[in-house]
């Protein structure tokens, strides 16, 4: 296959490209200073093809699902959670998480593992490991064919001290009681200077990293995610893919679990303590695409990319599946973080097949682990 594009400066990027080498740290400034956004976007679509020689791209019947917003970690880009004795803090209780599965499994719970549940909340004092393992119990045990994509690193590192448990025993006894794989949110930036400004209560960059770690080593797949847009320059967000990379390469050499897919997005400043502090601004659609076509550049070993068409919209989410994206993560039906920052971009089964189809793809629905259904 031969890449057609005219790369003016980019010629030895280009060259690395088309002979399948890796792109290094340089390489990554380089692209994300390119002036010339459709030339960055032709050579990261090259590689999604190579990738994804077929043109469909891929979605899957999901729900969010926000057990608490109660949290005690106050990360400054958040509008969702409300503090410990806040009047507005909420727990679900089973019957209101029963029932919000039940209308999930009504719309795509045609086969095991059809339907992916993705259950994340704060990290509140109040729950310990055992109110999760006897959720997850009784939530496999109702509702079968639901996949239990559950409880990012931020959540289970916070659960394992809570719990006063090794790391690797809590993703054992998360596992043993039904979790099925793990999301990537928490991430936001995995660089230390970063994270002390945004979250620095949270885990750090290597806790992040190490629950993933241990997660892969347990056969267990897990996603990465990137939160970019607030207080970190370009070459933090090359530090992250890099991270992200180095321990896929670990992961993919001992065959065990991996990363199924990156998902990043955009800071969404309205609401957040962060955007108070300085005037920072919902950054633009082309920010986006620039960022999704070098992680398709400099992720060689992440074989999908996914949309977040609920933060960008659905018409950047279109343009961004000839940057680099192969996939429009998942139906959602009910989405709480994001619209706390006013953010609300949510689309009907049939709606996410019309803008695939519109794009000039096939849509094609696949579970969480990335296989095709029917
Ligand atoms: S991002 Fe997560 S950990 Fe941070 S305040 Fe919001 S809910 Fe809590």
């Amino acid at each position: 296959m031969r890449c057609t594009i005219y790369m003016s400066n980019l010629c030895d990027i280009e060259r690395k490209v088309l002979a399948g080498e890796r792109l290094t740290f340089a390489d990554g400034v380089q692209l994300f200073h390119h002036p010339n956004l459709p030339e960055l976007g032709a050579l990261a679509d090259y590689v999604r093809r190579r990738k994804h020689p077929a043109p469909i791209v891929t979605y899957n019947f999901g729900r969010n699902v926000n057990y608490t917003n109660v949290c005690w970690v106050r990360c400054a880009f958040c509008a969702f959670y409300r503090p410990p004795g806040s009047g507005e803090g909420y727990v679900l209780s089973w019957e209101e998480i029963f029932r919000k599965v039940q209308e999930l499994v009504e719309v795509g719970g045609d086969q095991p593992g059809s339907c992916e549940l993705l259950l994340q909340g704060g990290l509140n004092p109040q729950l310990k490991i055992e109110y999760f393992e006897e959720l997850f119990a009784a939530l496999k045990a109702r509702f079968p064919q639901v996949h239990l994509h559950a409880l990012s690193a931020t959540e289970i590192f916070y659960l394992a001290r809570l719990s006063r448990l090794p790391l690797e025993e809590t993703i054992r006894r998360l596992h043993a009681a039904g979790l099925d794989s793990i999301p990537g949110g928490g991430a936001e930036i995995l660089v230390e200077e970063v994270r002390r400004q945004i979250s620095p209560r949270k885990e750090t960059p290597e806790q992040w990293l190490e629950v993933h770690r241990i997660a892969h080593q347990l056969g267990l797949n897990t996603t990465a995610t990137m939160m970019y847009g607030s207080v970190e320059t370009l070459e933090h967000r090359i530090e992250h893919l890099l991270r992200l990379r180095a321990l896929q390469d670990e992961s993919l050499a001992a065959g065990r679990g991996q990363f199924t897919a990156f998902i990043p997005w955009s800071f969404q400043p309205r609401g957040t303590a962060l955007a108070t502090r300085r005037p920072l601004k919902k950054t633009r659609g082309v920010d986006y695409l620039r960022t999704v076509a070098v992680a398709r550049l400099l992720l060689d070993n992440i074989e999908n990319l996914q949309a977040s068409y609920v933060t960008q919209g659905p018409k950047i989410a279109q343009i961004g599946l000839k940057f680099g994206l192969n996939d429009f993560g998942s139906t959602m039906m009910e989405e709480n973080v994001v619209r706390a920052a006013g953010t609300n971009f949510l689309l009907p089964v049939e709606e996410l097949k019309r803008l695939i189809r519109e794009a000039g793809y096939e849509p094609r629905r696949r579970n969480t682990r990335y296989e095709l259904l029917e």
